[in-house]
């Protein structure tokens, strides 16, 4: 009996990084578990996302970890979808208790560059996509009184940045939307509450794209080039964290134990946090 035993927790964005690895731990600890991905690339995101053998993939993991695991192909921003899946989990597996509106995409463009296609993929992606999903979730978690919600900031959701103005005012958005849900939710025995990711190693940073846009100067930047960069960004001297130390937040704040945590912030970003207020 796992401490998640009985649970069934959904996961957005579950085919790879961060998503993958707060499956897997759900599924270690007894869950059961629901994950969507777009598995398409964007024509405004410069970088790969998630195929369906990626999303295959982590239901291998899931499985082999113990967990049942229902997957489903849709975009965070189609809340018709979202809803739909969150009415398939609960008839087959009885509930959704827990959910991590994980999905996101980055960009970089500066704001006057930035065209209307990006900003809305953005919007659309960070920001509509985890209101989407909290909005999926909560009529049941109230139907039964329980429920545990995470949304997925950033670090550049309280700062500003050059480059980021779309993927900064979708990250201040979540923080937004995370302490209003709770207030909603508060009397329903559902909490929500947000991690604030630095970088982490997943293809979101480490990519061509974004090599190259750090490095100008270099033919073919690898990850050694630009991890100075990176570091910089945070206070500790690394340039990222790997996901599971973002996981072990996210099972801290959805442990049934959490009860009385609502409406926080939790910066897991190499000490950035000391930077900025809040
Ligand atoms: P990732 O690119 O590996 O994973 C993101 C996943 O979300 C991909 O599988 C992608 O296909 C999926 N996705 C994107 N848009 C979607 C949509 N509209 N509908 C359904 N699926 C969609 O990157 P990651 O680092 O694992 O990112 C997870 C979350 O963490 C994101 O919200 C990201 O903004 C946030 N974050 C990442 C970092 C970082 O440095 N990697 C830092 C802070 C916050």
């Amino acid at each position: 009996m796992g401490e998640y035993s009985g649970r069934v927790a959904l996961v957005t964005g579950g085919a790879r990084g961060q998503g993958r690895s707060h499956a897997v731990e759900y599924a270690r600890r007894g869950a059961d578990v629901v994950i969507c991905d777009r598995c398409a690339d964007s024509d405004s995101v410069a970088y790969p996302l998630a195929t369906m053998g990626d999303l295959a993939e982590t239901v291998r993991l899931v499985e082999d970890a113990g967990g049942r695991c229902m997957s489903e192909v849709l975009d965070t921003s189609d809340r018709t979808a979202l809803t739909a899946l969150v009415e398939r989990a609960t008839a087959e597996f009885g509930s959704v208790d827990i959910a991590v509106a994980n999905a996101g995409v980055s960009v970089a463009s500066p704001v006057q560059d930035m065209p209307t296609e990006m900003w809305d993929e953005v919007i659309g992606s960070n920001l509509t996509g985890v209101f989407n999903t909290i909005a999926a979730v909560a009529p049941g978690m109230i139907d039964r009184g329980y429920g545990r919600i995470v949304t997925v900031s950033s670090m550049l959701g309280r700062a500003g940045n050059s480059n980021t103005a779309a993927y900064c005012a979708s990250k201040w958005g979540v923080i937004g939307l995370t302490k209003s849900s709770a207030l909603d939710l508060a009397g329903h025995g559902i909490t929500v509450n947000a991690v604030a990711p630095g970088n982490v190693s997943t293809p979101m940073i480490h990519n061509d794209f974004l090599y190259k846009f750090m490095r100008p100067d270099l033919d073919a930047p690898t990850a050694n080039d630009v991890a100075p960069i990176f570091t910089s960004l945070h206070a500790q001297p690394i340039p990222w964290l790997e996901p599971e130390e973002i996981t072990r937040t996210v099972m801290f704040l959805t442990a049934d134990g959490s009860a009385h945590i609502s409406g926080i912030v939790i910066p897991i970003d190499a000490g950035n946090a000391a930077r900025v207020t809040g």
